[in-house]
């Protein structure tokens, strides 16, 4: 039976992943090692029960004996706090979903990476904070890497049977989010409810945050940079409002490869799940009749200034990915509290960028979160200056 753990299994993401392990056949055709969550205990442990999972962990470490509590008699073994979410990845597993949000994610996708078997990453932010230390472990730990998220699926799926050489550029699609025909001063006074609501994708609060500022793209583009070892003048972005064609690839006769699918996660996840195979999904069929058109934009830098961020971040390499993804971090947690303003955010992780030294790649982990600290002091200093 194939071993499997789930990271972040209370997240949409995790839904999404376990949905597809459930209608697999779940315990019963696979052998479920480790299932992690934060907040929602009752539902990590819901979960761990009926995959009958062999650890059920909560980074929450004051949630522990309520996690006990709910999984009593199950046999699932509970644990709880940051340790115990690295061990929990570390555990023999033939394929491990990397599904925490944000910068927690990293220390468990790199355990998992030093293991051996298939990380399937959905945790972008691994890639932008430590795109090329994630790598070595995973060559070091005899790790397979597949993306999950669905623009660098699209391009593994675009890339299959050709030669790297060959790869002119890729061009990253993106929605546009649910401001993208706003002006800049109508973005002004719009509300966390606004910001969160997207028009084509269900998810997590944080991706669809920065969905809505396009440092979701900015942070796609580093992840690309990384993943495909692409030069920041070949990864174009290309506002595409349906989210149909989830990226393409550009070789050097002029031929585009695009891969197209409707707009839900498990086409991504299913297709890390089963690779090389691909399995029948449950995801609607795309109907070019009933759809009649798709659109694309040019991405407007100065109305969404994460995009022209991110060129300055590919070109600078990990360290500038570390700040700008610790210092949205932080200015998102400030918005979503209502202390900045949705344009804020993009000034914050401009000051930190300037604020903290950070040309060039990180030669540890311990370095690239002693640099997300330093990034959130940052923003936090500059926050106290611009409360509302
Ligand atoms: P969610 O917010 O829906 O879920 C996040 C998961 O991480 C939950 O299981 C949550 O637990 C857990 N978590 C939260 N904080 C911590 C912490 N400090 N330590 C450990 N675990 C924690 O996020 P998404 O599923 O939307 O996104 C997950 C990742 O996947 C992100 O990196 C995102 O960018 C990426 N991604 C998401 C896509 C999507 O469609 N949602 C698409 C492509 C990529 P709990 O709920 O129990 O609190």
């Amino acid at each position: 039976m194939r071993r499997i753990s789930v990271l972040g299994a209370t997240g949409s993401i995790g839904a999404s992943t376990l949905d597809l392990i459930d209608r697999a056949g779940g315990a019963e055709a696979f052998d479920v090692v480790a299932l992690t969550g934060a907040n929602n205990i009752e539902e990590l442990a819901q979960h761990a029960r009926r995959l009958n999972a062999r650890i059920a962990v909560t980074a929450d470490e004051s949630r522990l004996d309520d996690l006990r509590a709910a999984l009593d008699g199950s046999g699932v073994e509970a644990a709880a706090g940051v340790a115990a979410l690295e061990d929990a990845a570390r555990e023999p597993a033939d394929w491990t979903m990397s599904a925490i949000v944000g910068a927690a994610g990293l220390r468990p996708s790199f355990a998992a990476a030093g293991r051996g078997g298939t990380l399937a990453l959905a945790n972008k932010e691994s890639l932008v904070c430590a795109g090329r230390l994630l790598l070595d472990c995973c060559a070091r730990g005899d790790t397979t890497l597949l993306p999950a998220d669905s623009e660098h699926s699209a391009i593994f799926q675009a890339l299959q049977g050709e030669r790297a050489a060959t790869v002119e550029r890729v061009i990253v699609t993106a929605s546009g989010g649910p401001f993208r025909t706003f002006t800049t001063d109508q973005m002004r006074d719009v509300t966390p409810e606004q910001a969160v609501a997207h028009p084509n994708w269900d998810m997590g609060v944080g991706i669809s945050i920065d969905s809505a500022s396009m440092f979701n793209k900015a942070l796609e583009l580093v992840e690309a940079k990384y993943l495909f070892d692409l030069t920041p003048d070949q990864i174009e972005v290309l506002v595409h409002p349906q989210s149909i064609v989830h990226s393409m690839v550009g070789f050097r006769d002029g031929s585009l490869i695009a891969q197209l699918g409707p707009p839900d996660m498990r086409g991504a996840i299913g297709y890390a799940l089963d690779y090389p195979e691909r399995r029948a999904l449950p995801v609607e069929r795309v109907d070019f009749a009933k759809l009649a058109r798709l659109d694309f934009e040019a991405p407007d830098p100065e109305r969404f200034p994460a995009l022209r961020i991110a060129k300055d971040v590919l070109e600078a390499g990990g360290r500038a990915g570390t700040v700008m993804n610790a210092a949205k971090e932080a200015a998102m947690a400030g918005f979503l509290d209502r202390r900045i303003g949705f344009l804020d955010m993009a000034v914050l992780v401009e000051r930190a960028l300037d604020a903290v030294a950070c040309d060039g790649e990180p030669e540890s982990l311990d370095e690239v979160l002693a640099l997300d600290a330093e990034a959130r002091a940052a923003v936090a200093e500059a926050m106290k200056r611009m409360d509302r």
